[in-house]
Order: structure tokens, then sequence, then C-alpha cells
């Protein structure tokens, strides 16, 4: 290696490997989380239109108002609801982190969990506690959860709910008692929002250290990069100074705005998954020698019998669909596979491709 690089990259930089995007070209993509549906050609049409009126020599407007104002109806936020938008959740983890963690301080959160957390608690030089979750159903271990936060007096936790790559709903109250015995922020996740009911954005108001963070990725506009937090404005008026100006582009701003205009379009994709997913769970669970984990997400994480994950990902792979494997990624997730619900046609040959390849 360049002497430089070993001698310059931070030695926790260099022991790790870059996010790995797997090609997809020719395949049925259920790896990503991704919804699997487009937009109508007339309503592609008018959206061409719209960004046509619009000038890239000129910066986006930093603070992106008609597009907030939208993200609040949307979300049936009261007008004066703060915001605060990201380039993806991703940035606005970056930016949480960057705020209040660093040396000395602690991030937490649950595993198996978003990666991301750790990956930028790593990037931010801040300590990850990751607490295990209960091994026979994915649910919060709530003592050892509350020693963890007592004994690392954590500046940021987070939670997704539901959670990725499990799919569940963590325990309400649990998650009300994390609130209250934090001695600092905790962001739930809300990425999967648009396929659960259930949300933490009622608890705002009476939990000043509560942030909510969404995004529009999982609703059907993943390629758009855009995510927002929402609660405190005294927490948010920090963080926002993380923020790189004009963070969220031009033509994200107009297009997710648009799409919102026309949020019955999202609104129907959304549904339809959510009834392909009972579909397929329901299929799923009848397979012999397969577990399938309850998911109010759009995904549906599988346990295989040992020694088999590896294999069947790389046999789907070669019929030409691509799913997620878990195998490997923590001791919970052994021989696990995370299959994204697809297009009602892409799930059919899936569950025809796995009934094959698992028949005994
Ligand atoms: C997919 C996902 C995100 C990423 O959201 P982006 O807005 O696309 O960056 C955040 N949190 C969880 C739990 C996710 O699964």
């Amino acid at each position: 290696m360049n002497p430089a690089i070993e001698q310059l990259v931070r030695p926790e930089i260099r022991a790790i490997t870059a996010y790995h995007v797997p090609d997809a070209t020719g395949l049925i993509k259920l790896d990503a989380m991704e919804n699997p549906y487009t937009w109508p050609q007339e309503l592609k049409m008018r959206w061409l239109e719209e960004l046509a009126g619009i000038d890239v020599n000129r910066y986006p407007h930093p603070e992106a108002p008609a597009l907030k104002q939208r993200l609040r109806q949307s979300m049936g936020l009261a007008e004066d609801t703060r915001l605060l938008l990201g380039n993806g959740s991703d940035e606005l983890i970056q930016m949480l982190a960057m705020t209040v963690g660093g040396p000395g301080r602690a991030i937490l959160s649950v595993e198996p969990g978003f990666v991301m957390y750790r990956m930028i608690a790593l990037f931010t030089n801040s300590d990850y506690v990751g607490v295990p979750l209960r091994q026979a159903d994915f649910g919060l271990d709530l003592e050892a959860l509350l020693a963890a936060i007592d004994t690392h007096q954590p500046a940021l936790i987070f939670l997704a709910y539901p959670n990725n790559p499990t799919g569940n709903l963590f325990d309400e109250e649990a998650i009300r008692r994390v609130i209250d015995a934090a001695p600092g922020i905790v962001v739930v996740d809300e990425a999967y929002a648009p396929f659960t009911d259930a949300t933490f954005i009622p608890y705002i108001e009476a939990h000043p250290n509560l942030l909510v963070m969404r995004t529009v990725s999982k609703m059907g506009l993943a390629g758009l990069r855009l995510g927002m937090l929402m609660g405190s404005g005294e927490w948010l008026e920090q963080i926002d100074k993380t923020r790189l100006p004009y963070n969220i582009n031009v033509l994200t701003q107009a297009s997710a705005e648009f799409a919102l205009r026309h949020q019955s379009v999202l609104d129907q994709q959304t549904r339809t998954i959510r009834r392909s997913r009972e579909a397929m769970f329901s299929q799923l669970v009848a397979i012999d020698g397969i577990t399938a984990y309850p998911s109010d997400a759009n995904f549906i994480l599988l346990r295989f019998a040992a020694g088999q994950a590896a294999d069947l990902h790389a046999a789907l792979k070669a019929r030409g669909i691509l799913v997620k494997s878990l195998h490997g990624a923590h001791p919970l997730l052994e021989e696990c596979l995370r299959i994204t619900v697809g297009t009602e046609e892409e799930n059919r040959l899936f569950l025809r491709a796995l009934a094959d390849l698992t028949k005994p």
C-alpha cells in the first residue's frame, strides 16, 4: 500500500470496506427495499414539463420551504412543525452524529439494526454501543438497554420502527421507557412508515428529546435522496448548523414536491405492497423448513436450515433474482435472507424459485 495512505488514513477507515452495492443489471431486484412500481407515463410527462421550468444555474433554495410545506401536509403535521431535511436520512444520521457525537461520546442502537448508525458513529469517532435484540422475536431487551444507557450515557440513540433488517415493530411502552431513561437524543427512525400504521409522531410534543426521522425512499422516491427529521425546534436548530448549504438540490426539491402533489399514486402503490406482503408471508410460513418473521415493513426476513442461506442466495441469483444475504452479518442473523416485496409478478417468480430450490 502507498505509505502515505498507510500513514494518513485513519486505521478504523482502512479496516473497513466501502458500502457495497451489488450489480443488479438484468436481475429482479428484491434486495434494497425499493418500491418496484414506476409512474404512469402521463404523470412522467407532467413531471418533465415541470422540470423544464427549472434553472440549474442557480443554487437551490437553502431551506426548501415549498417542499417542507408539502411534506407537512403529506404527513398530516401542523403548519408550524419544524422540519430538517437531509440528502436521504443517511445524511441526517450523519448530521446528528456530528452534532452530539465525537470521541468519548456514545451512540447507541440495537443489533441487528440499520448498519449506517454504526458506520456513521465510526466516521465521527464516536463510541458505538450495540445492544443485542432478543433472540426469539427480535424484540427489545429492555433490561439490557436500560443497563447500557446507564453505563454509557449515550448522547444519541437510534431505534428503527419498524426495524431493519428484522421487519418488526418494537414494543411501544419499551421505547417510551428508553426515551424517559435517555440522557440525550432518541431518534425513532420511521423509514418504513408507508407500510405500518404505528408512529411516534404523537409523542414528540411531550418528549423534547425525541426526534422522529422519515424518508421518501421506501415510499417510492429512493432515487431523489430526501429524508426529514422532526421534533423539538431547540434540538433541530443546533443540528441544522452541521448541514451543508444547499444539501437538497433543485431537481430533488421540485421532483419531491411534484410527487407529493400526486401522492395518491404512491399511496396506491404502497397499499398494494402491503397487501402483497401479507400474501407472501402466508405462503412463506407454509413452506417447510423456513422461518418467516412477521413484518410491518416492505420486506420479509427468512431463516433457513443450517448451511442453506448462502447456497440459496447464489441459486436465486442464478435464476435472476437478487435478494439480500444477512448470513454472517450478525450472530442473530445466521442463515437469514431478507426479501424485499416486489411487484405481484416478481413475488410470484421468487416464490416459485424458492419452492423449487427448497423442495425436499
Ligand atoms: C433504508 C433505511 C434508511 C435510509 O433512508 P434514506 O433516506 O434512503 O437514506 C434509513 N433508516 C432505515 C432503518 C432504513 O432501512
